[in-house]
């Protein structure tokens, strides 16, 4: 019989007294083959940052075409913004 220690707290798969520590921070449930990594964070923040960087990228893209096609002047030049509005 292994001692208590190993057996460190219920499955949240199959509810059994079975999870055992494999390594510093893995687990495994002996019952079901489940496997839980501590060091592996629920929230995937890879994929929030991925999404942050693509939401900012678009809001530049749309940005930079807005200003930079429908009006070249910089928003306080109000001579170049009259001279625009004119030429067209
Ligand atoms: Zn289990």
């Amino acid at each position: 019989m292994l001692s208590d220690s190993s057996f460190t707290s219920e499955c949240p798969k199959c509810g059994k007294k079975a999870l055992i520590k494999r390594q510093d921070s893995l687990y495994q449930c002996l019952a079901c083959n489940f496997k839980k990594d501590l060091e592996k964070p629920e929230a995937e923040p890879s994929g929030i940052a991925l999404a942050f960087a693509i939401a900012l990228l678009i809001i530049l893209i749309v940005t930079v075409t807005h200003y930079g096609i429908t009006n070249p002047c910089a928003p306080n030049d109000l001579q170049c913004i009259e001279r625009e509005r004119l030429n067209r």
